[in-house]
């Protein structure tokens, strides 16, 4: 396969829910989950989907694996549109995908055991031999930092961080080409938490494996990204290069996100921006630009035309230009 198409492209994938109908009432419009939402991944690169809570980006991280289906678009794996093939086919690609949940213990089975676990996939696609998954499994358990000795214990005997580097170890038996991180490790306390994005870290260095990697917390996403998207009502509104965005995000709405990531030095005055008012409801997103609602800059025409998401001009330390892409009228 040719390395100059990106390992993964999203191109206007849409994912809305239908309301549910109720007796006599008028008919709802659809939730708009996720509205025409555009990406590339690279191999062995991480994309960060940002946004406050409700603004789609799980469900565009599940969308790109099929767990949820989306309504339209296409999503290119290695120039294959997984969006096109039969459930067959499907579960073949699903193993250059996999995923990793936010809270280890309800994603793995309390019945079986963590060797049971991380082999359970090599047994539902391999074709190996019990000793070679034996050993393929002990070889993953050092691989996450996991005593061999661990193998034979339940989830419930290891702590939050040994369990999620169990669901790493199980998302790696199959060598997928990209990883799905929903969330991995904001229900890990802060002191493991910067362990598992460490783990993470090496395992794609050693691997070359891709990431999509949902987040909330943004210093945790400065650390692991090589690019980030923030996404506000269903739509991506800046996605830019890690750099490009901490230094000189463009976005109000990236603006105020990102006023609230704590500064490494406290001599420096944090100047911390308000979001006002709550975000509107994807059933029903306003018009034209969907921040304008509780956007400072927003002017008459910001009510009538969304903007589309397009470049701007942009360049590295070194002077390089730099991808950076914008959905504002004025910035
Ligand atoms: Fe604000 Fe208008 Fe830009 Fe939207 S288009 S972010 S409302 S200034």
């Amino acid at each position: 396969m040719s390395t100059d198409i990106p390992l993964l492209r999203v191109e206007g994938l849409r994912k809305h829910y239908a309301a549910p109908r109720r007796w006599l009432a008028r008919p709802q419009p659809p939730v708009q989950a996720v509205d025409d939402v555009s990406f590339t991944i690279a191999r062995g690169e991480t994309l960060s989907l940002v946004g406050e809570s409700g603004c789609g980006k799980t469900t565009t991280a599940k969308s790109v694996m099929r767990l949820v289906e989306p309504t339209a678009g296409a999503v290119w794996l290695d120039g294959q549109d997984l969006l096109r093939l039969g459930p067959a086919q499907m579960r073949e690609r699903r193993r250059d995908v996999q995923i990793i949940f936010q809270d280890p213990y309800a994603s793995l089975s309390p019945r079986l055991k963590a060797g049971e676990i991380v082999a359970e996939p090599l047994g539902n696609y391999g074709s190996t031999s019990a000793a070679e998954r034996r050993e393929r499994v002990r070889w993953l358990f050092g691989k996450v930092g996991l005593r061999p000795e661990a193998i034979d214990k339940y989830p419930h005997e290891f702590s939050g961080g040994q369990r999620q580097r169990l669901g790493i170890a199980r998302a790696l038996a199959l060598q997928p080409k990209l990883i799905v991180c929903d969330e991995p490790v904001s229900a890990l306390d802060v002191s493991v938490q910067a362990q598992v994005v460490n783990l993470l870290m090496d395992l794609q260095a050693e691997f070359g494996i891709a990431y999509l990697f949902v987040a909330h917390d943004l210093s945790v996403v400065r650390h692991i990204s090589h690019r980030v998207a923030v996404m506000y009502l269903g739509r991506i509104v800046e996605l830019a290069d890690r750099d490009t965005l901490f230094a000189a995000p463009r976005h109000p709405y990236t603006q105020i996100l990102l006023s609230a990531v704590p500064v490494p030095n406290p001599r420096t005055p944090a100047q911390r921006l308000l979001l006002q008012g709550d975000p509107p409801s994807p059933a029903n997103p306003p018009a034209g630009c969907r921040f304008h609602t509780r956007c400072p800059l927003a002017q008459p025409v910001c009510r009538e035309q969304a903007p589309p998401l397009s470049p701007r001009e942009a360049a590295g330390a070194d002077g390089a230009p730099r991808e950076h892409l914008v959905a504002c009228h004025f910035r």
